[in-house]
């Protein structure tokens, strides 16, 4: 292992001198992995709480073509010392053309100087930073005696949240509900191969039943209602990340503990929005989850409680992946390099 390390180390040094390096999305899946992803994020959720990091305004624009949302997501991560950006966006049409919906590539920059460091494929990381962001809610704020899971979505993310949220409970069964039914054999597939029972139910079903309720898809209108929800039941909200989509009721937020993983996206466009437009919540009602990790605010406080995390996706998620993936590939020789 001290031969390996050391090996890992002198590429390293190696690598710096051979200019900006590139990993593609085959690497990335090769080396990233859940553990890693999850530390990643939870860290950079940790330091967003000390404002030791910070996401810069999020520029997302539909561009009038191939019915497409565009944008731009920043920061800098003063602990870490990560500078960049994830560009991408949503092509809802790729799916005929053999590709993910989701498109999108990391940049990183030496923030000492502003050169150019990395070029990093950011689909895969995408799907797996969004994943450790719930997985991070469901260690902090799920009852230790969850059993049950409710996945509300069965599309490209789904199967990545439904892999990281299982490690953090003994969970015994998987309830699914998708808008599109077609889709949910997929899900089932994941499900089986994690040993786990699997039914495709009603919403309000799933409400009944599920400890955990993971939602991950493109609605614009409320897919859970309120009333479905029993105590106890910890519900991340992950697939609103623009203005006017939503996944559950807003009366939901206002009987909940609500976290998020930044405050300034999620009343704009996280699942808050509707909730705070309507006057049903106020903006100090809701907790960044880096305060919980950092220990200076409570999570769940009572096993009635229904905690909610708004999980709206920030730019420093991607980057503390991406940084991790590009430093893996740097010291395993699997980056490519050029110089500008
Ligand atoms: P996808 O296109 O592969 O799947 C879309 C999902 O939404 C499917 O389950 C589909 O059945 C469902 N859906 C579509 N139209 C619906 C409707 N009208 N009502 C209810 N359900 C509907 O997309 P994906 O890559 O799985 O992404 C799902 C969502 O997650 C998207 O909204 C995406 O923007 C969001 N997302 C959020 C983050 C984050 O960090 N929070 C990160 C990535 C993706």
């Amino acid at each position: 292992m001290e031969n390996l390390n050391q090996n890992l180390n002198q590429n390293l040094i190696k690598n710096k001198d051979k200019g900006v390096s590139v990993v593609s999305e085959a690497i990335c899946e090769e080396i990233m992995g859940r553990t890693d992803a999850f530390t990643a994020v939870e860290n950079v959720f940790a330091a967003m709480a000390k404002n030791t990091a910070y996401n810069f305004p999020v520029i997302r624009e539909a561009i009038g073509h191939a019915d497409a949302l565009y944008g731009f997501k920043s920061g800098f991560d003063r602990d870490a010392m990560v500078l960049g950006l994830k560009s991408g966006g949503y092509w809802p049409g790729n799916i005929e053309k053999d590709l993910t919906n989701h498109q999108s590539t990391i940049i990183l920059f030496d923030p000492d100087t502003g050169k150019l460091k990395s070029l990093i494929a950011g689909n895969y990381l995408t799907a797996v930073r969004t994943a450790a962001s719930s997985a991070i809610s469901i260690a902090h704020l799920a009852r230790k005696d969850a059993k049950v899971l409710g996945m509300v979505g069965a599309g490209h993310q789904s199967t990545f949240q439904l892999r990281a949220a299982v490690e953090q409970r003994n969970f015994e069964k998987v309830v699914c509900w998708n808008f599109h039914p077609e889709q949910i054999p997929n899900l089932a597939a994941v499900a089986e191969e994690l040993g786990l029972p699997f039914e495709s139910v009603t919403r309000e079903e799933l409400g009944a039943q599920a400890d955990v309720i993971i939602t991950i898809t493109s609605a614009f209108e409320a897919l859970i209602d309120v009333d479905w929800i029993k105590p106890g039941t910890h519900i991340a909200c992950m697939g609103t990340d623009t203005k006017g989509k939503q996944e559950v009721d807003a009366k939901l937020l206002a009987k909940a503990t609500v976290f998020t993983d930044e405050l300034a996206q999620s009343i704009t466009i996280g699942e808050a929005q509707h909730a705070i437009a309507s006057g049903l919540i106020k903006q100090t009602d809701i907790i960044p989850i880096g305060e919980v990790i950092n220990g200076s605010k409570d999570g769940r406080t009572s096993n009635d409680e229904i905690t909610l995390f708004d999980g709206t996706g920030v730019g420093l998620q991607d980057l503390a992946v991406a940084s991790v993936a590009a430093e893996l590939a740097e010291a395993k020789g699997l980056a490519t390099y050029f110089n500008l």
